[in-house]
């Protein structure tokens, strides 16, 4: 692999513009950030950020691209769509190997990650000939009523790192198909993924003789602000922690534009006394490990019935002493690096304070520094035995620490998984039917996502994803989730001749 070739394969030098409005690269007169692989400390690139002036270029153009995108039919808007769904399957060996280089996931994760973006194409394409609206009887003789859906105009998308390519375009298929036109602020940590991404849609924009504006980027810290305060978006999609969430979306609300959150987790898998343990192991160490525990859907907790709850703890254990930490572009290896060195920092920080509050460690954690793990960035998984209650348990810390708790009823293990402010994704390990409808009857899961014997990992892009509560109710991707994308309008045509009054009042003049 010449991670060189790579590169110039998707359009990506040295230094790069950070803003684009599809074929045009702006030059500005931001700042470079070099991006650093986490695999070995390595500079990969340079990206210059947006200033104002760039912004405004890019807001520009994106308003006059809505004004002609809205008039193309869905379908043919489907039909680009499609095209780029195209595009990425010639691009995606390519693009998975820069998602794992620049973010540090395994290598089959970049490529799952690429093969989400292809589907959620898929997906959109069919969408675009189903934007249904409802035909609804009028209470009045000789009068139509349905609803039906329009764009909203263009849509801000502010995205973590963790997920450098999907979720924005579990966003842009959507939105696009819809007829919005889309602005695209990635994660400062990952900004090569989106240049390339950018580089990827403005070749199948330009080619069907598409104007600029349609798909644009904005790479810079500063942006995320200028978006959540600008009344030009009527909509922001925010992937990214709840404690920035809460700004983002205090900041909308305030101008009365809409957003969708999609905040932190604190996933935990119930393991029944009834459950199949082998299963189990794997759902919870790929949960846990997958991504260096850095998804927002990792498994971050384990509330084990005490029945199994020691042979289940030794069986884990075990299963993490066969961990490979290292390259996780080396299929051989399991776990890869962490984002960067804070997030070391916060993995050690976290530890202590859970040693603080009484955490037990049954597999112990650390920094790795040897010579093989020259980033800085290589921390082991571990597992500690600690009570729901605990600060730390409360919180989601995004790297591989996972909490084994305790529980005899199944109420109480549901309250246990219930019972933190996050609701992102659950899930029960059980071969118990009684056990696992309760886990998703009304009395069951708070989560946005509750799973039976699969773990909390993981999604497909057919069902609708986001979470409760502090995980900001968001709902992207599958299902019904494109109607956060429009607007809709009700219509009601009175083909009579006269002018009856709805709730029958009498005006006579
Ligand atoms: P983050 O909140 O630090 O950053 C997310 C994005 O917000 C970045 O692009 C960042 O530059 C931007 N940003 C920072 N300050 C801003 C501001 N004031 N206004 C607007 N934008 C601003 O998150 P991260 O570290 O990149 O990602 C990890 C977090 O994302 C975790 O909490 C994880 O659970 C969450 N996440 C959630 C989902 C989901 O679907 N629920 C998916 C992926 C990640």
């Amino acid at each position: 692999m010449n991670i060189t070739e790579i590169l110039t394969r998707l359009g990506i030098k040295e230094t790069n513009s950070g803003t684009s409005t599809g074929n045009n690269w702006l030059e500005t007169g931001g700042k470079n950030i070099v991006s650093y692989s986490p695999v070995n400390g390595q500079a990969i690139a340079s990206v210059q950020v947006a200033d104002e002036a760039a912004y405004e270029s890019v807001m520009k153009k994106a308003e006059e691209a809505f004004v002609f995108w809205r008039t193309v039919p869905a379908p043919k808007r489907g039909e680009i769509v499609r095209q780029f769904g195209d595009a990425l399957r010639a691009h995606k060996e390519d693009l998975g190997v820069l998602v794992s280089y620049e973010m540090g996931k395994s290598l089959q994760e970049g490529l799952g990650e690429v093969q989400e973006m292809i589907d959620i194409c898929d997906f959109a394409v069919g969408l675009s000939r189903q934007l249904y609206g409802l035909t609804m009887h009028s209470e009045r003789p000789n009068h139509r009523m349905y609803e039906q859906w329009h764009p909203m105009g263009i849509v801000g998308i502010i995205s973590a790192f963790n997920f450098p390519v999907a979720v924005w375009s579990w966003n842009t298929a959507l939105a696009w198909v819809c007829g919005n036109v889309c602005v695209w602020k990635p994660s400062s940590k990952t900004p090569l993924c989106a240049v390339a991404c950018q580089h990827i849609i403005a070749k199948v924009l330009k080619d069907n003789d598409m104007p600029e504006g349609i798909s644009s980027l904005l790479v810079g810290n500063a942006v995320g602000d200028k978006i959540n305060n600008d009344k030009r978006i009527p909509l922001v999609s925010f992937t990214g922690s709840t404690r920035v969430g809460r700004i983002v979306s205090a900041a909308v609300a305030t101008r009365f534009g809409r957003s969708i959150l999609e905040l932190g987790g604190n996933n935990a898998i119930i393991i029944s006394k009834d459950a199949d343990l082998e299963m189990s192991i794997i759902g919870a160490v790929f949960g846990a490990v997958g991504t260096a525990g850095q998804r927002c859907t990792s498994t971050r907790r384990l509330i084990i019935h005490e029945d199994i709850y020691e042979e289940f703890k030794n069986k884990l254990v075990k299963a993490y002493g066969q961990l490979r930490i290292g390259d996780p572009l080396d299929q051989h290896n399991h776990v890869g690096p962490l984002i960067d060195t804070a997030a070391v920092e916060q993995y050690t920080q976290a530890i202590a304070k859970g040693k603080k509050e009484g955490a037990e460690f049954v597999v112990e954690g650390g920094v790795l520094d040897s010579e093989a793990y020259t980033s800085g960035c290589y921390v082991k998984p571990c597992i500690a035995e600690v009570e729901n209650h605990y600060e730390i348990v409360q919180e989601e810390t995004f790297a591989p620490i996972l909490y084994l708790i305790k529980y005899k009823t199944l109420d109480q293990a549901i309250a246990l998984q219930n019972g933190v402010p996050q609701g992102l994704s659950s899930a029960i390990m059980t071969l118990n039917l009684r056990e696992a409808e309760q886990f998703l009857s009304v009395a069951g899961s708070d989560c946005g996502i509750a799973n039976v014997n699969i773990g909390t990992s993981g999604a497909e892009i057919g069902g609708a994803f986001g979470g409760e509560k502090e995980t900001g109710g968001g709902r992207e991707s599958g299902s019904d989730a494109w109607k956060a994308y429009m607007r809709r309008q009700t219509n009601t045509i009175n083909y009579s001749n006269t002018l009856p009054l709805a709730q029958g009042i009498q005006f006579d003049l």
